[in-house]
């Protein structure tokens, strides 16, 4: 069949010459023939249909690195990588509209409206508390639970001689020893919560929430990372991190790796972070069931954390409250081994804070407890004047803070 000029060839495919040019350039379309002695390009008819998906898919928001990849698969891999890139460009602008709304209402004065409300009638407070549980197989606790008046974390450590999450759920814990001989290593997840702390003592702005949160989360990142950078034995160190930074009325939090928040509210339940795993990703784009990653092999790798080498790359967000709302951040001690309608039931069903802690992790050791286990709850109630509980649970407690008055 005879080639097409490029003017006749960008009117069948609805795109202009220019940008044939520039997919040209790219490596996106290559013209059938390019005439030696004019430098005209020459299409083949057959090339049109890749010439409309390349369209196509800018048209999607693709970067063009990725639609050259697209291009150069099969019909099938081209189908999952289309799919795999939505799923991520929906996850990125979910994130993006609760960062849209809190930017909404603080540049419309409603913060302020809050702020002022506030001092004549009263606040939200929180009631919390937090534990941590080594479990029944781990030699030691590599989790850090935190709760104090401003600052709910929970933390999961890896690396550095114990089971790593790199290296699959497979790899035991038991085997595993200490990489400084006598010396008790402090937990990568308890260095990024320490770094966390001085956000108890601030004073930020609710406009400021946020970005205070993200920069102590940043120089927690640096800190973790300059552990693992400070002694051969503890390459590879990290943690996950979920943290909630708390204003009085708002909630900024702060995500990275598989621990998890949850948040129920009027009876309904549901996990308000995403886990940062590559099961998480494959249920995502369809190519395995939920049922499947639960038992999948590779179900504890991670494909985002802080430390480990790897990008810090956190979810940020910041979430309005209600009076009687209850959150629940816990390490994957917990959700790994204790079921979902489990997890709601005793969160629904316990009434104090400490109470509902204990619960947890009592659960998780009857499921086994095969992992570190750590579990903040945190109740948003209203008119509060001493409501703060820091409890600890009675056998195995690794951390749980004093009992601290709110202002
Ligand atoms: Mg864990």
């Amino acid at each position: 069949m005879a080639l097409l000029t490029i003017g006749v060839f960008a009117r069948a495919a609805r795109l202009s010459p220019k940008a044939l040019r520039l997919y040209d350039e790219l490596g996106l379309l290559t013209p059938a023939r390019v005439d030696p002695s004019s430098g005209y390009r020459l299409y083949d008819p057959a090339q049109l249909e890749q010439a409309r998906l390349v369209a196509w898919l800018r048209r999607l928001g693709m970067p063009l690195t990725r639609i050259r990849a697209v291009c150069g698969l099969e019909p099938g891999a081209a189908a999952a990588e289309v799919a795999a890139y939505w799923v991520q460009a929906e996850r990125d602008t979910a994130a993006r509209r609760d960062l849209a709304a809190f930017l909404i209402d603080h540049l419309s004065g409603k913060d302020n409206a809050m702020t002022s409300a506030r001092s004549t009638s009263g606040t939200f407070g929180i009631r919390y508390a937090s534990a941590s549980h080594t479990g029944t197989v781990r030699e030691r606790n590599e989790d850090t639970a935190y709760a104090g008046p401003r600052l709910l974390a929970v933390a999961d450590g890896f690396g550095g001689g114990e089971a790593s999450k790199a290296a699959g759920a497979g790899s035991a814990g038991s085997a595993a020893s200490a990489p400084t001989g006598s010396t008790v290593r402090t937990p990568a997840s308890a260095v990024a919560i320490d770094a966390l702390k001085r956000l108890e003592t601030g004073d930020a702005p609710l406009g400021d929430l946020l970005n205070a949160l993200e920069e102590a989360a940043r120089q927690a990142n640096d800190t973790v990372s300059e552990l693992a950078g400070s002694d051969p034995a503890l390459a590879g160190v990290g943690t996950t991190l979920t943290a909630m930074l708390w204003s009085g009325s708002r909630l900024a939090l702060v995500h990275i790796g598989d621990s998890r928040a949850y948040l129920l509210r009027d009876g309904r339940f549901f996990q308000i972070t995403l886990d940062h795993t590559l099961v998480r990703s494959m249920v995502d784009e369809g190519r395995i069931t939920a049922e499947e990653a639960a038992s999948h092999p590779q179900r504890a790798l991670l494909l985002r954390a802080m430390g480990g080498g790897g990008e810090f790359a956190p979810d940020l967000g910041v979430r309005d409250v209600r009076a009687s709302d209850r959150y629940l951040l816990c390490s994957d001690g917990l959700s790994a081994v204790v079921d979902a309608e489990e997890i709601r039931r005793v969160v629904g069903s316990t009434p104090e804070p400490a109470d509902a802690v204990r619960a947890l992790i009592d659960a998780a050791i009857r499921a086994g407890g095969p992992d570190n286990v750590s579990c903040v709850v945190a109740d948003v109630v209203t008119d509060v004047v001493a409501d703060v509980v820091a409890d600890a649970v009675a056998d195995g407690v690794e951390q749980a803070g004093p009992p601290v008055l709110t202002p």
